[in-house]
């Protein structure tokens, strides 16, 4: 697989979060130039292409900033976003 089409614009992959750089190398291995389909970031960010997004400024502004903090493997917090969307 090639590399995350989000990745320019990803604060993870442009290690602007906390995390030691050979745990953050080997993330991005594994997700980020390997298999961007099993990131939780980019699962986020496919449910608000398909269409899954607040409508409203300040509940999408709290998405945005809890996608920004998520790592690749933050299942439990994507689930949590995923769930609020579909809800909302
Ligand atoms: S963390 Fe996820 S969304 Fe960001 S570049 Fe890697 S695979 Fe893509």
């Amino acid at each position: 697989m090639e590399l995350c089409e989000k990745s320019d614009a990803c604060s993870f992959f442009k290690n602007q979060l906390r995390l030691t750089p050979a745990i953050s190398e080997k993330l991005k291995a594994l997700y980020c130039k390997s298999n961007k389909a099993r990131c939780a970031r980019y699962k986020v960010t496919q449910m608000a292409i398909k269409g899954f997004y607040p409508a409203d400024e300040k509940a999408s502004t709290l998405v945005e900033s809890m996608v920004g903090q998520m790592y690749p493997h933050d299942y439990e917090k994507a689930e949590l976003v995923i769930s609020n969307l579909q809800k909302g």
